[in-house]
């Protein structure tokens, strides 16, 4: 059975695990301080597939950005990951097939082979953490666009200027259902210092303004999940990310469903937490190298 080296690399930790073709960790996760310079991850990169070159297949990388699959190449901005990150020469890591894929496209895609959208062939995973990704299935297809890009969220919300988004925007969908976002409505509901984590707290005490700071934050997931439905006519949204949780699934599936113009869709949880993105991409991989 063949096996690949996958990593996560993302702007606090980088993730990394052999993986087989069924989707086993062979070993167990390990996980590094991402480092500060572009140069020094490609260092570590370079040292740990040294490391395990003999007993993988290939090499496995999910990351953010927008990716190229012919070449390998990240075409876009990188969120929080360090200056000219996005130039490196991944090829050249190894001598093995090495293949790279956005870290929310390969969560979805994990998701699709195996976890809470198995058995379908349209899904929508919404990542909800710090911001908001997406990975499309189409057809039994991760939806690609021309540049990788598809799937991007961010799309305006609303028209006003009322909440600037990471990319530049005002008042795109991740401003409103992120976790960032959450912490807005709780400076919005409960006090200017507020957080997404006295939200969470203050529902378990009963707290007013903590449910109505997550009521809105919910009614906009709502509006979001309505929105995906309509475009993709999706069988299933699976919900991952720190914030998915949190969510009223029944409750929330229940109003999807009132409000969208296709057939009823249904709204899931996760199965697989941080570990999504590596195994979406050690099976993007693995299928490439059948
Ligand atoms: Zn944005």
């Amino acid at each position: 059975m063949k096996k690949v080296l996958a990593f996560d690399i993302g702007g606090t930790k980088i993730a990394y695990a052999i993986i087989d073709e069924s989707g086993n960790f062979i070993n167990e996760i390990i996980k590094v301080t991402t480092p500060k310079t572009s140069n020094g991850i490609y260092e570590l990169l370079k040292t740990v597939i040294k490391g395990s070159e003999d007993e993988i297949d290939g090499v496995a990388i999910a990351t953010a950005g927008a990716i190229n699959n012919e070449n390998n190449k990240i075409i876009s901005h990188v969120g929080n990951l360090p200056e000219k990150y996005n130039e490196l020469d991944f090829t050249s890591l190894t001598s093995k097939p090495i293949f790279l894929e956005n870290d929310a496209n390969a969560a979805g895609w994990a998701e699709f082979k195996l976890g809470s959208a198995k058995g379908t062939q349209n899904a929508v995973v919404l990542t909800l953490g710090t911001g908001v990704g997406s990975g499309i299935i189409v057809n039994g297809k991760l939806l690609k666009g021309k540049s990788g890009s598809a799937g991007e969220m961010h799309v305006r919300f609303g028209f006003g200027h009322n909440r600037k988004c990471t990319c530049g925007l005002w008042d795109c969908l991740e401003t409103y259902v992120s976790g960032n976002a959450l912490t807005t409505d709780a400076q919005i509901y409960m006090s200017p210092d507020a957080t997404s984590y006295d939200v969470i707290r203050g529902l378990k005490e009963n707290n007013q303004k903590a449910q109505a700071a997550f009521d809105h934050w919910q009614e906009c997931l709502e509006n979001a999940l309505v929105m995906v439905c309509n475009l993709f006519d999706p069988e299933v949204v699976v919900l991952s990310g720190s914030m998915a949780q949190f969510v009223e699934y029944d409750k929330l599936q229940k109003e999807v469903n009132q409000d969208i113009l296709t057939q009823p869709t249904e709204l899931k949880l996760a199965k697989f937490e941080n570990n999504a993105g590596m195994l979406g991409v050690a099976l993007l991989l693995l299928e490439r190298l059948k």
